[in-house]
């Protein structure tokens, strides 16, 4: 019978290297730099590419990668330990060569790219020479994306796309854009749009402004318009009218490394609020000998725990079935449940700080921030919920009759026939 919560001690040692390494050498770049993904300014290249080298020797570079892009093909389950560690810096995955979108924008091209395109787009991504901005959402909607409208007309062996997105993460520091664009609008609803490489600099794209969120240093997500931006044939990624299928592509596994991260965030939260109500004195005892403070710190915990076993299972049951079609609704469910948990923890961690928790010197505000930001980037939960309960219901038979099948009056008379008068 396989039922095990241990790490094999091999790979225990390289997360523990990695757990004292992140600590150590990584999280301090978050108070000196501002953007990770800032690849040509000369800061980052000085405090970066060292400690990339670093992973790199130690062999834990891109690991999400499988075995033909180079990298160790380590299951699901090992690269949610891995993002646990990471999720505690902003330069954690820069540093790890395991960054998004650039993840999942490697991993379309490595599946649907050309020879072509790889060698322009997919390689330099995977070595971090460059990053990459995925541009779906528009301004006028972004949960549904059967509303969107940005265009791309074939002229003379060219696509000309026209049209705005919205919040595109990353796209000033692009050097390529993945682009969805309706090729196709009288063909049935998800085979209407294809996807597109936009090389940063193409005439006619347009950054119309950075848009920044609470919590970032420097604001990050673009307002893009594209004036007829001319791009090659060659530059459609995957068959014309799969852009939904491409995109799906990209997301399984990436949400598991960002639920994971996540957790890591919200167990730095944690464990700044153990030590404060360790430290913290009142008049007859520390806050940490209150039962309401204790509360706190228990149902924290027992969130954290949660969460952490949802995400290993279903890490667990996508190197189980090699299939991510068959783990989507735990998938939806760990993609609902993540802001929650950053939420929770990063509240009470911050009530129990006082006035500090609220200052700009601490961290909580901002965790509380991002964890609005994770209920809204790459769809909102009310959408994942609704994936989660469609595919519980899927299969469950409805009562033919007047009362519930569990209705007690019937299971009595049920169990007399059975075993006769008691
Ligand atoms: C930090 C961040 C980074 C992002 N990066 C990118 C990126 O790189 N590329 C990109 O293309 N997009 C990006 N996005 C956009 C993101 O994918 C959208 O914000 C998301 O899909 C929601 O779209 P919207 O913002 O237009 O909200 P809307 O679609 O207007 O939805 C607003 C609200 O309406 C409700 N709602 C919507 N639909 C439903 C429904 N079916 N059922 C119930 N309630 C519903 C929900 O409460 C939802 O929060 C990013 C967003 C954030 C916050």
């Amino acid at each position: 019978m396989g039922w095990d919560f241990e790490t094999d001690p091999d790979f225990q040692a390289e997360l523990d290297w990695m757990a004292a390494f992140v600590r150590e050498k990584v999280e301090p770049l978050d108070h000196v730099l501002d953007n990770p993904y800032d690849v040509t300014n000369p800061r980052n290249i000085r405090l970066v590419r060292p400690l990339q080298q670093q992973v790199r020797d130690r062999g834990l570079w891109a690991c999400h990668l499988g075995p033909e892009l180079g990298g160790k093909g380590f299951g699901q389950v090992k690269l949610a330990l891995m993002n646990e560690i990471l999720g505690r810096s902003k330069f954690g995955s820069v540093v790890f060569g395991c960054q998004a979108p650039d993840t999942g924008n490697a991993e379309i091209l490595a599946h649907y790219g050309t020879p072509e395109q790889k060698d322009r787009f997919l390689k330099p991504l995977l070595e971090n020479e460059i990053v990459s901005c995925f541009s779906i959402t528009e301004p006028q909607g972004g949960a549904d994306p059967t509303l969107f409208t940005t265009k791309a007309v074939e002229t003379d062996g060219e696509w000309v796309i026209d049209g705005e997105k919205w919040f595109a993460s990353n796209a000033s520091c692009a050097a390529f854009f993945i682009v969805m664009a309706v090729t196709d609008p009288d063909a049935p609803r998800h085979e209407r749009m294809s996807m597109f490489i936009i090389p940063a600099g193409t005439p006619g794209l347009e950054i119309v402004r950075d848009v920044g969120h609470v919590g970032e240093k420097v604001p990050m997500h673009a307002y893009l318009r594209f004036n007829g931006v001319r791009v090659p044939a060659g530059n459609m990624l995957g068959k014309r009218g799969q852009a939904f299928a491409v995109a799906q592509t990209r997301l399984g596994g990436g949400r598991i490394h960002h639920a994971m991260r996540t957790l890591g965030e919200a167990r730095k939260a944690f464990e700044m609020m153990c030590e404060r109500v360790v430290s913290r004195q009142t008049r007859d005892g520390l806050l940490a000998e209150k039962q309401t403070v204790q509360e706190k710190i228990a149902d924290s915990w027992t969130e954290l725990e949660q969460f952490r076993l949802l995400v290993l299972r279903t890490a667990w049951l996508i190197d189980k079935y090699q299939d991510y079609r068959m783990v989507r609704k735990d998938i939806a469910a760990v993609k609902a449940a993540m802001p929650r948990v950053l939420h929770d923890v990063a509240s009470r961690a911050l009530h129990l700080h006082g006035s500090l928790g609220v200052s700009h010197e601490m961290p909580f505000m901002d965790q509380i921030a991002m964890s609005y930001v994770l209920g809204l980037a790459d769809g909102p939960t009310e959408v994942h919920k609704v994936t989660v309960a469609r595919q519980i219901l899927r299969d469950v038979v409805p009562s033919t009759d007047l009362f519930p099948a569990y209705h007690i009056p019937r299971l009595e008379a049920e169990a007399r026939a059975l075993v006769g008068e008691v």
